[in-house]
């Protein structure tokens, strides 16, 4: 056997030939012509003078060229760079020079946004995605998917990088992750295991057998193919099992529900709000939904509410979630089905390739029971930061990844994620979870979205402040809410401003709402009234 790489991965999956592997709107290609074209961009990439250890930066939305061209590169040992689509050129300047790319994939947006980085003109060879109007300087992809010539033959160092995913920005500005080949093999693999285990749950549940030969998964593409859950989470798992990709230009809930009855989806993966807005959707009810076996939310706290809602809904779905970061090429576990509904507020015990530990604020291990700090281990952890020994220091001792999430472990080896150390608002010397505060304020029916985050105060150090969206006929006021969050929260924990928005909260690309922005919206109404 040839050492675990995406390489051998991807061509393996050549085996699925005729069967359907992406959709776009009304676009639509098989496997094999994904591998005739994945085979002509590697070609390509050769013959410009790339090799092994190089990188490609790929800059544009969802369409079906981006995972060719990650699979291209990553087939021949190149490191695919992802880059933000929703970066502004400052921000795209700044991820060049960081990652150094020997070539860059784009579409119009992001070469219109390249050409206002001026010091970077001439210096990476461009190839144009979708252009109407190719510019001299620029390589059409149609003649990169047309270059003649083979595979070439690489050795792929299964440590070597298959990508740089940049981190979401939820706390900070952006962090270039090196994942590794064997990382991306690692984290494939522990979703094959929570795949099984979930239909073994199921068994179990309803008595009757899983069948034998399962359709392969429909995946819908809820997130950018830049960050793990997209990538390495829904478009690998749908690849290893010959499934098919459906991708969304962005993300609409009513585009979503027509997407998932015209394609026969299986399963979509997103943030938690994703699901959330599925399910309220006026067309919902209307919608045949019967193809869903899972409805998943990770990437951020799933309010427990709602997967008791999903498992009642959409009675042939299972709620699922999983809890992960780039920093781990994605999941670190995994629930689903009853074991989900029986612990809502889980996220699911470590997934196998990992060990993990409960770390306190003087380093050490906290006594059982208690919450710290999730330190985790395993092949999955990330090689690194690009240029940032530093900050690579901080995160990984050891081989140990520090999380930066608050966890809590019970007896059956559950996980519960009490918050990010970071979001702790800590009032009056008590540490407050947002996360807690918010699954409270979703237990109104009123309220359709809600964040929670702390803000300034000189008295209790922060106070409690919560965005809420309502849905669209309902009414509710401050003193009403707050009243509704004292039925179940300590007096300390009930959020003493609520500020209502008409519009969806702010949220960054990945979908995740942006507290930080909160806060200082929040923080400049207060100083100019
Ligand atoms: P940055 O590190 O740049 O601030 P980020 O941490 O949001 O951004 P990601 O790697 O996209 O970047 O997200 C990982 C984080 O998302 C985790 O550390 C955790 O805080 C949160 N998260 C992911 N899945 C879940 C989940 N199921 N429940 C709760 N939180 C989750
Ligand atoms: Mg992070």
């Amino acid at each position: 056997n040839a050492p675990p790489s995406v390489r051998e991965f991807w061509l393996a999956s050549a085996a699925f030939a005729e069967r359907t592997y992406q959709v776009y709107q009304d676009e639509r290609m098989t496997y094999a012509d994904a591998h005739r074209q994945t085979t002509a961009i590697a070609a390509w990439l050769f013959d410009q003078g790339l090799r092994p250890g190089d990188r490609v930066a790929i800059a544009m939305r969802n369409y079906p060229e981006w995972m060719l061209a990650y699979w291209a590169c990553a087939s021949v040992g190149i490191a695919a760079v992802g880059m933000n689509a929703w970066w502004t050129p400052d921000e795209m300047d700044y991820a060049l020079r960081d990652s150094a790319p020997k070539v860059l994939i784009c579409d119009a947006e992001r070469l219109d946004r390249f050409r206002q980085c001026p010091d970077l003109a001439g210096t990476i060879p461009l190839v144009g995605v979708r252009l109407a109007e190719m510019p001299a300087d620029v390589t059409p992809w149609a003649d990169v998917i047309a270059h003649p010539g083979a595979l070439p033959d690489v050795t792929v160092d299964p440590d070597s990088d298959a990508s740089i995913f940049y981190t979401s920005g939820t706390t900070g500005f952006p962090k270039g992750a090196q994942l590794t080949h064997r990382g991306c093999v690692a984290n494939l693999v522990n979703l094959l295991y929570a795949g099984a285990s979930n239909a073994m749950a199921m068994e179990r549940a309803t008595g009757e057998a899983p069948p034998a030969d399962p359709p392969p998964p429909v995946t819908l593409l809820t997130t950018p193919l830049f960050h793990v859950t997209a990538n390495n989470c829904g478009a690998y798992a749908a690849t290893a099992l010959g499934g098919t990709l459906v991708l969304m230009y962005r993300w609409d809930a009513g585009e979503a529900l027509r997407l998932i009855e015209r394609e026969k989806v299986t399963g979509m993966s997103g943030v938690p709000i994703m699901a959330r807005e599925v399910i309220n959707h006026p067309d919902f009810a209307k919608t045949d939904t019967t193809s869903l076996l899972s409805l998943s939310g990770g990437g951020a706290q799933v309010p427990p509410d709602q997967v008791l809602e999903i498992d009642a809904r959409v009675p042939t779905a299972r709620p699922t979630t999983g809890y992960g970061m780039t920093e781990t090429c994605g999941v670190i576990t995994s629930v689903g089905g009853d074991f989900f509904t029986d612990r809502p507020d889980s996220a699911g015990p470590a997934l196998p390739n990992f060990e993990t530990r409960l770390v306190g604020d003087d380093g050490k291990d906290v006594a059982p029971g208690e919450a710290g700090e999730l330190w985790v281990r395993g092949s999955s952890v990330i090689r690194g930061y690009i240029n940032r020994p530093e900050a690579t220091a901080e995160a990984i001792t050891d081989g140990w990844l520090h999380t930066g999430d608050v966890a809590r472990i019970d007896e059956d080896g559950f996980i519960y994620l009490v918050d990010r150390k970071k979001d702790i608002i800590i009032r009056g010397g008590e540490n407050v979870s947002c996360t807690e505060v918010e699954a409270s304020v979703y237990r109104h029916a009123a309220v359709a979205e809600c964040c929670v985050f702390g803000v300034a105060d000189d008295r209790m150090g922060e106070e409690i402040a919560v965005a809420v969206v309502l849905k669209s006929d309902a009414a509710l006021d401050e003193a009403a809410l707050q009243a509704h969050c004292a039925a179940h929260l300590a007096r300390h924990k009930v959020p003493r401003f609520v500020r209502f928005f008409t519009d969806p909260l702010p949220r960054n690309a990945s979908g995740k709402f942006l507290r930080r922005d909160l806060r200082d919206l929040f923080a400049g109404e207060t100083t100019e009234a």
